[in-house]
């Protein structure tokens, strides 16, 4: 008998990552996620979660979850074009088109395939889509999806992005510009008016994914594109609803022909079942608390002003962030791993984040500062940092 379903070749390969230092095992959250958790049996403060409002654990958000679900059930029974469209998904849309002043939004399941879906239906044999380089997986998983030919420019480099323009955008029909809106690793902003401007210039599409920007840019957390006034001149507005909206989804939010089209080509919106009533009913109510009112994001940035001052005094360098992101740049690779795993001993969980995932020698704990914290969870987890820092030499 054939020894085909050994699967050898996955062996082979999960040996290659434990010879290589990086394979690991899932972290066990063993509580609802929010400042404070219960990780692997353990006790600790949350610095890790994109919980960025802490509505993932929202007492309104779980009561319309509950009351959805005694109203509608527990699944949307089919995909949207089908019979799978409730009310409940298109007042969410309506709300959301509304909240994000622009003409229409459309829901997707996440929002990694939000730019799997959207970037193919929009882009086409013939056209060019230029990205960033340090774009997110699923959009470059989006990218090869399409049949458009692709081009990269350096980080947030407008020269680079002004070069590629000048030497390929006369060989295209259309051209799609393509940023996240806040760079997940730096906390960094895209130079969204810059782009724009040069999008403009050379009569080109742009398309920003703001899944970190969301629920915590601009006005009660409508985003990068209304951070910069930038509304009717980005043509395709991403958002998860996964992250600072706390539950689960993605939306490409823009103009009503944006909507028309991607209700009859979006694959996801054609193949794949609708979000479900407990969870389209909860993202509903976390709108209308962001459209009431300022407290969540005023708390978010306040918390985070608050971390990153402390860290910063204390000698830490927590980099060029622009946003509740808080990197704390170790360096290098192997004692970033150790600061992460000393922080947990004590009590504080923060993932470290090494290359490949950032380049290399820049090793960093990722500190994702939230509206769930109190300032005495964050002050004590600044004392953690403070002990293990001095204990390692980082910080004098
Ligand atoms: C997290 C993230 C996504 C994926 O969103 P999900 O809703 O978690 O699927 C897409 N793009 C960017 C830039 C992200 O940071």
């Amino acid at each position: 008998m054939s020894n085909v379903h050994e699967l050898k070749y996955l062996q082979d390969s999960i040996q290659e990552l434990k010879d290589q230092g990086v394979y690991r095992k899932l972290p066990v959250l063993e509580s609802a996620n929010e400042a404070e958790i219960i990780l692997n049996g353990k006790n600790v403060i949350n610095l890790s979660s994109n919980n960025y409002l802490g509505f993932a654990n929202h007492p309104k958000l779980k009561k319309a979850a509950t009351d959805a679900i005694e109203k509608y059930g527990v699944g949307a029974g089919a995909v949207r074009t089908i019979v799978g469209n409730m009310d409940l998904h298109e007042n969410l849309e309506v709300l959301l088109a509304e909240f994000k002043r622009e003409e229409a939004a459309m829901v997707f399941q996440s929002g990694f395939n939000c730019n799997a879906g959207v970037i193919q239906a929009i882009t086409n044999k013939g056209d060019l889509i230029i990205s960033d380089e340090l774009n997110h997986a699923s959009i470059i998983d989006g990218v090869r999806l399409s049949r458009a030919d692709k081009a990269v420019f350096k980080h947030s480099d407008m020269a680079d992005l002004r070069r590629i323009l000048e030497e390929r955008r006369k060989d295209y029909s259309q051209v799609l510009i393509i940023t996240d809106g806040v760079f997940s690793m730096d906390g960094d902003l895209a130079k969204l008016p810059e782009i724009v401007e040069l999008a403009e210039e050379f009569e080109c599409m742009t398309y920003v994914d703001d899944a970190h920007g969301s629920g915590v840019l601009g006005e009660s957390g409508r985003g990068t594109v209304d951070h910069f006034h930038l509304h009717g001149r980005v043509d395709f507005c991403i958002g998860t609803l996964s992250k600072g909206i706390g539950v689960i989804g993605g939306y490409c939010a823009g103009s009503k022909v944006m909507k028309e089209w991607l209700s009859h080509r979006g694959r996801p919106i054609l193949f794949s079942t609708a979000l479900p009533p407990a969870a389209v009913a909860p993202i509903t109510e976390a709108i209308k608390l962001l459209m009431n009112s300022t407290e969540y994001t005023d708390r978010l940035w306040s918390n985070a002003r608050f971390f990153k001052e402390r860290l910063g005094k204390l000698g830490f360098n927590t980099g060029a962030s622009e946003t509740p992101i808080t990197p704390v740049i170790i360096g290098d690779e192997a004692k970033t791993m150790e600061f992460s795993r000393k922080l947990l001993d004590k009590g504080v969980y923060v993932s470290a984040i090494v290359f490949p995932t950032v380049p290399k020698g820049s090793g960093r704990v990722r500190c994702m500062v939230t509206a769930g914290h109190t300032e005495e969870q964050l002050a004590k987890a600044v004392d953690v940092f403070e002990a293990v820092g001095k204990e390692m030499g980082i910080i004098g």
